[in-house]
């Protein structure tokens, strides 16, 4: 009696997709199922040579595709590990994998016009897309385990499948396509060569279609081959049919050493980040092989983490083939190679930024992120880092113009010691900050961190070279001695020391607890006011990742500096003498700081500041001060609540 089983939910929802969409790749359903035998074919491999225990040991490893005319039936069959009954029901009943649910997201949201042929080449979508051109199919499969028992499973697409005993002599699995009328053209034997050789060129193990004893597929290990006889088009294919990537890669590395270890390496940079969360690589890590037998198929002890982003083959001469971390042999093998390849990927990289920057940017745009987290996280590694980092700066202040550690080091100017950047949350902002005014008059280059991830960095990049990196906003900067002072202006003449005392005190008042102090600027010509930090602590700029990342967070209080120069500031002074009960004056106090805050992109709700500017724009327009409303001007938050996202949270005082 054959079981009855309902797939899951998600299931009914991607064979309805794809079952629905009229589909000109259908092909690929092929390219998914050989997939899956040459992973079954690696598997019972690896088992052979690690494990006595296997059923037929001596069967060859291979791949049949044969078409049957008279029965409109296509069969694919391997001699893989095989399936068990209950592996059946888990593997071909449930969406495990991310390509799947990727697929039914992205057509979830897919705008108006996109059609699943749009999507679908970006996904893996796995044995599931067998039903484009499937009426129904059976899978027969004996599982390697000695005591096995073979099982058919059947299924027409539709909500259910079904599971019986079956019988099979040897090992492996039969996938039976029973094809669509629509879909006959897979029974041409010429048709499927070409399908294979397009897609599946690459795969380890003979593909033998019909009756051909003759394998179709080249076979070969691209990884082993000689750089000079391979074409760019074959690496892009490799990389593509094993990542299921529709973009070409933006650059690969192919090595091949002999000393202290052997091994051959193919290592690639995709196109763009997000691709690779859809491919059919469901995890990081690269494809670890020794001696062209696949050892593992996610190895992240071959990379550091923040280079996670790059895809690969690594195939060793040198490893044993039951590498497990308690083997201390294998362990010193991959530490070694881990080092060998991080070293090698960090010095192309550097060498690619020099010769071909155009490129260097593309992956650095992609991946940019990654490779500064690993100053952070991988300090070992920071000095092989350091010339990969690029920024926008004041030298050419041009968003798309960036420059690296090494060029701002050697624009220095007289005196000077330090790097100086400034962070913030865009190139706009940054580049017309307060905190620029010094920098600029006396020719000294501020570089422009404005990536998210840059607040991180920091905790790793305190110095570079052996200059200390500091941050335009920290108070103990004193550029008195570097650089030449451009002539000025003539400089307005600043407030009196005890009317700038008086307005001082007015500010300490108005703001409290959320200044550190309010204090007269030395370096500010043509912005009333900016706000410095005190504290110079790595982790200083943490809240800013914490706000990114939705979590609570404390605005730093600051310290205010005061221009006394500039007219705002003599005008404040001269109300203060005058009419000192004025309301319009801490309504000025409050926006001269929230500017500050604004300016340096840590302003935590800036739309509560337009109640505020519309009282002060009535004033200037003319409406009386006694007519004005000040009831709408809501006080500042402090303390940013994470969960509730812009929504602030109002301190009563
Ligand atoms: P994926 O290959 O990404 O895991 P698929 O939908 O292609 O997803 O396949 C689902 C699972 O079914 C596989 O992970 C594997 O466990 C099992 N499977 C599919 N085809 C075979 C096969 N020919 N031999 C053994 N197991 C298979
Ligand atoms: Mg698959």
């Amino acid at each position: 009696m054959a079981e009855t089983f309902a797939f899951k939910a998600e299931i009914q929802q991607l064979l309805h997709i794809l079952v629905h969409s009229l589909y000109t790749e259908r092909e690929i359903f092929l390219r998914e199922l050989i997939s899956n035998a040459s992973d079954a074919l690696s598997r019972v491999q690896f088992e052979q040579l690690t494990n006595h225990e296997v059923l037929d040991s001596d069967a060859e490893l291979y791949i049949e595709v044969k078409p049957d005319s008279e029965a409109g039936t296509l069969t694919i069959s391997d001699t893989g590990i095989g399936m068990s009954h209950d592996e059946m029901a888990e593997n071909l009943g449930v969406i495990a994998h991310s390509g799947a649910k990727g697929f039914i997201e992205a057509m979830k949201n897919a705008q108006n016009g996109t059609t699943a042929q749009d999507i679908i080449g970006q996904f893996g979508v796995g044995f599931y897309s067998v039903f484009m051109i499937a009426d129904k199919v059976r899978v027969i499969s004996r599982s390697y385990r000695t005591d096995s028992q073979a099982y058919v499973w059947e299924s027409t697409g539709g909500d259910t499948y079904t599971l019986e005993p079956a019988e099979r002599e040897t090992r492996g699995t039969d996938i039976i396509v029973y094809l669509k009328e629509d879909a006959k053209e897979f029974l041409d034997e010429w048709k499927l060569k070409e399908i294979i050789r397009r897609h599946s060129d690459y795969i380890a193990f003979p593909i033998y279609v019909g009756d051909s004893e003759e394998a179709v597929n080249k076979q070969t290990a691209l990884w082993r081959q000689d750089p000079k006889e391979i074409t760019p088009e074959q690496y892009n294919d490799f990389y593509k049919m094993f990542t299921l990537d529709f973009q070409d890669p933006l650059y690969h590395i192919h090595m091949r050493a002999d000393v202290p270890l052997q091994f051959y390496a193919l290592l690639y940079i995709p196109a763009s980040s997000e691709q690779n969360m859809f491919s059919l690589r469901k995890e990081p890590g690269l494809k670890l092989y020794a001696r062209k037998v696949l050892i593992q198929e996610y190895s992240k002890d071959l990379l550091p983490e923040y280079l996670q982003f790059v895809q690969g083959v690594v195939d060793s001469e040198d490893l044993p083939l039951s590498v497990s971390r308690e083997n201390i042999q294998a362990n010193r093998i991959l530490v070694n190679l881990k080092k060998t390849l991080t070293g090698k990927v960090l010095s192309e990289l550097k060498r690619l930024a020099k010769n071909n920057f155009e490129n260097y940017l593309q992956i650095y745009t992609a991946f940019g992120r990654f490779i500064k987290q690993g100053i952070v996280v991988d300090p070992a590694d920071k000095t092989d880092i350091e010339p990969l980092l690029y920024f926008a700066s004041s030298h050419d202040n041009d968003p798309e113009k960036l420059v690296s550690l090494a060029d701002y080091a050697g624009r220095m100017v007289q005196n000077q010691t330090d790097i100086y950047y400034i962070i913030g949350n865009d190139f706009y902002s940054v580049s017309r900050s307060p905190h620029l005014e010094a920098f600029r008059q006396r020719g000294i280059e501020v570089l422009y961190f404005t990536d998210p991830i840059d607040s991180f960095m920091l905790m790793g990049l305190t110095e570079y070279s052996g200059h200390k990196v500091r941050n335009v906003d920290e108070a103990e900067i004193d550029l008195s001695e570097i650089g030449t002072l451009k002539e000025d202006e003539a400089k307005a003449e600043p407030l009196q020391e005890e009317a700038f005392g008086t307005l001082r005190d007015r500010f300490v008042k108005v703001l409290g607890g959320r200044v550190h102090e309010v204090r007269e600027s030395k370096t500010l010509t043509g912005s009333p006011a900016r706000l410095v930090s005190d504290d110079n602590a790595p982790q200083r700029n943490m809240f800013r990742i914490n706000r990114l990342m939705d979590r609570d967070y404390e605005l730093p209080i600051k310290t205010l500096e005061l221009n006394p120069r500039h007219p705002l500031i003599h005008n404040l002074s001269a109300l203060i003498s005058n009419t000192p009960d004025n309301p319009l004056l801490d309504v000025v106090v409050e926006q001269v700081f929230e500017t500050a805050l604004l300016q340096d992109g840590i302003h935590p709700d800036p739309a509560a500041m337009a109640p505020r500017l519309q009282v002060l724009m009535q004033a200037a327009t003319g409406t009386a001060v006694s007519n004005l409303d000040f009831s709408s001007i809501g006080s500042r938050p402090t303390i940013i609540d994470g969960d509730a996202d812009m929504e602030a949270e109002i301190e009563s005082e």
